[in-house]
């Protein structure tokens, strides 16, 4: 077997495949292209695209396609071959720059949110070049962003990367009155991936899995989670041969994934990459979940992304750990010298004022039908945001707020006034797992996303915020220096922290006192996706957007819309595949049971005059309560589903999905669990949580 450093990044044009195939001159300004954001000149793209198809050729590529990330949140496709016939008949393989440089692919199904109308329904596709090219089942696959013809942005990565250059600016900004020269400075992202695996027979006889990615029924198994004896357990074999698949693709394509193992729930498994600078990051885990749901066949599994497989049972999350890097420097370690720990001071302070201002933003940003089911459900923060800093940082707030005199553990006094910082976050150990957003020692990991969802959202979200945070610190601070200007960061620091503390909670999130405590400091807490979208076309939002050219207005009204479609139209499947399968799988197996009750009793009293048949005619009444209770739930669902159907503000429709018709869901559901338990096991017509959870 090859050794692994030699697998790694074998099929991927990076930085070092560059140099050794492309000219100097070449090289230097693609890098320039790549660092620095420099436009590209056609003659060196046509140069590029030679070397790139030379190398993908050899390493058996016949294909090319434009990679990208149309607002379905999911990676797109359209293959190309190489082939270009020539007038003898035979063919050559070719590929130029334009081809590289922009595609134009027919991509009018895709959603748009009503940015494009049928006549102008092409859109384009452009490479973005800090993002490497990769080789996936012999197809070279080019990262690009994908805009309408009039420069709408019609995916996910685009505002992504308008977030990172309005980051990147105003970072700069604040650095250089630390005396700091104009850098790279980039936003950096480390996606651990959750995910469950079942058995593809279990999965292929459930409708629930198969059509909606979770069950819409089934009764909790006799053991779940409580013993937590799954959690970095021992990897059973087939598990662990889809896992080391997946390392060896995921490394040939250069994505660093480190970490593996079992997690809480059963059947439950997680993947952390090294972190890495935010596009690539979410380019990677966007290869990670397609590689996952494509290897889990070999090994006669099927990999469930979504955010809440099976009730009652742990769901399945996606930490986006975010911090900003200078080069090699993270910018949030708190450093060894007092300035370096006063701009470690400003940058937390940033995050702060970001996420308090634009906490409905950042909600906003993971809200799905799917993660509705997991925020607040005990194993994933609640709907609202809070900050958790850990005891000590905690301690300096307080102190700066206070002005009094921060003491640590150690007895180390700290000086406010020329914002000595002792060197110890470093080993802020103390991680409270309930905090939606925690700051662990040098990075912030934000944990309401869910398994299923495209980073990008809350990463644009939460760097445009921090753009703002940064901008209105170097707004007050331009100008200042030495003694003056650090007397004034500490003053806007002090006011700052003032102003956004209600955000800081190191407290338990799950309990309920906290919901309490949250509405008093005037927390937002928007509980289901029906309330969280709004924020997004909000007047202060759009604004936040708008000022630092991350989207327009129209862009954001699209991407609303869009949103609540996408809401709208899961919960329509959702519905109709509950109903489909009470009438046509649940009902009919529990009243075949019910007969063969029925003609038991029968049979015993017509064998044996006066049999007791109390626990047969018991059974027997509960099966038909339990036929008529569903009935009724399946009539209110059927009225509900209509009603909502003919409603035609999406908004509205989805505000009825939200409030009116998961509750008639929920009822529908226990009526059909309950009778799971008291009808014959091998008359229950799909596998059972208990059948589900425990073989693979
Ligand atoms: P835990 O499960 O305790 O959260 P893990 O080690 O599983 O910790 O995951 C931590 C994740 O954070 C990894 O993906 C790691 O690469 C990422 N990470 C570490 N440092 C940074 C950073 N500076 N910026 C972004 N992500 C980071
Ligand atoms: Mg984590």
């Amino acid at each position: 077997m090859a050794k692994v450093s030699e697998i790694y990044g074998s099929m991927v044009f990076n930085e070092h495949t560059m140099q050794e195939r492309l000219p100097s001159a070449t090289y230097k300004s693609l890098l320039k292209t790549m660092k620095e954001g420099k436009s590209l000149e056609i003659e060196v793209a046509n140069v590029v695209a030679h070397a790139m198809k030379e190398w993908a050729i050899e390493k058996g590529a016949t294909h090319f396609t434009h990679w990208f990330q149309p607002l379905t949140g999911i990676t797109s496709e359209k293959h190309d071959s190489f082939l270009d016939p020539v007038s003898d008949g035979r063919a050559i393989m070719s590929f130029s720059g334009k081809e590289l440089i922009q595609g134009e692919p027919d991509a009018s199904s895709f959603p748009s949110g009503g940015l494009r109308a049928t006549f102008e329904a092409r859109g384009y596709t452009a490479w973005d070049p800090t993002s490497y090219a990769f080789i996936k089942d012999e197809v070279l696959c080019i990262p690009t962003a994908f805009c309408s013809y009039t420069g709408e942005a019609l995916d996910k990565k685009t505002p992504l990367l308008r977030s990172m250059s309005a980051i990147e600016k105003q970072a700069n900004r604040v650095l250089k009155l630390f005396g700091e020269p104009n850098q790279h400075i980039v936003p950096t992202v480390g996606a651990e991936q959750e995910y469950f695996l079942v058995s593809e027979k279990a999965y292929a006889n459930r409708q629930d899995l198969v059509m909606c990615g979770r069950t819409l029924f089934g009764y909790a198994p006799c053991k779940g989670q409580e013993l937590e004896e799954h959690y970095f357990g021992a990897i059973r074999p087939t598990v662990n041969e889809f896992m080391k698949e997946l390392d060896d693709e995921l490394w040939a394509l250069g994505v660093p994934a480190r970490t593996k193992h079992n997690e809480v729930a059963p059947a439950q498994h997680e993947l952390a990459p090294i972190y890495t600078n935010a596009n690539r990051a979410i380019d990677e885990n966007l290869l990670t979940m397609e590689k996952m749901r494509l290897l889990a066949s070999h090994h006669g599994l099927v990999c469930l992304q979504h955010e809440k497989p099976f009730e009652g049972i742990n769901g399945s999350g996606k930490h986006n750990n975010w911090s900003l890097a200078a080069g090699k420097k993270n910018l949030f370690d708190p450093g060894e010298s007092p300035m370096d720990n006063l701009r470690f001071l400003v940058l937390l302070t940033g995050v702060i004022q970001a996420v308090d201002d634009y906490q409905d933003l950042l909600r906003m940003s993971v809200a799905s039908a799917g993660n509705d089911h997991r925020l607040g459900a005990n194993e994933a923060p609640p709907a609202i945001i809070s900050i958790f800093l850990g005891d000590e940082l905690d301690a300096i707030v307080d102190a700066l707020i206070d002005e009094h005199e921060y003491t640590n553990a150690e007895k180390v006094a700290m000086d406010l006034g020329v914002a000595v910082l002792p060197n110890f976050l470093i080993d802020n150990t103390d991680r409270n797992r309930t905090s939606p957003f925690a700051f662990t020692g040098n990075k912030f990991e934000f944990r309401m996303p869910g398994s299923a969802v495209n980073l990008s959202d809350s990463t644009m979200v939460l760097n445009t915020a921090m753009a703002k945070s940064l901008k209105d610190f170097a707004d007050a601070m331009e100008g200042k220096s030495g003694k003056e200007f650090e007397a004034a960061a500490i003053d806007y620091i002090r006011d700052t922290l003032k102003a956004h503390q209600r955000i800081i909670f190191n407290g338990n999130g799950y309990c309920d006192e906290w919901y309490a405590e949250a509405e008093r400091r005037g927390l937002a807490n928007f509980r289901t996706t029906a309330d969280a979208l709004p924020c997004f076309v909000s007047r202060k939002n759009v604004e936040l957007f708008e000022e630092f050219e991350v989207l327009s207005k129209t862009e954001v009204m699209s991407r609303y819309e869009v949103k609540l479609e996408k809401y709208n139209k899961l919960l329509n499947i959702e519905a109709r595949v509950m109903k489909r399968m009470v009438r046509r799988v649940f009902l009919p197996a529990i009243n075949d049971y019910a007969a063969e009750v029925a003609s038991n009793i029968v049979t015993f009293k017509s064998a044996l005059s006066g049999a007791n048949v109390d626990q047969q005619e018991a059974l027997l009444h509960k099966l038909l309560a339990g036929v008529k209770e569903i009935d009724v739930q399946l009539q209110a669902l059927d009225a509900a589903h209509h009603a909502a159907l003919a409603i035609a503000n999406q908004q509205q429709r989805a505000n009825t999905y939200a409030h009116e018709i998961i509750p008639i869901m929920d009822k529908l559901r226990g009526a059909v669990d309950a009778m799971e338990i008291v009808t014959d096991r091998d008359r229950w017509p799909v596998p059972t949580y208990n059948d589900i959870l425990f073989y693979v």
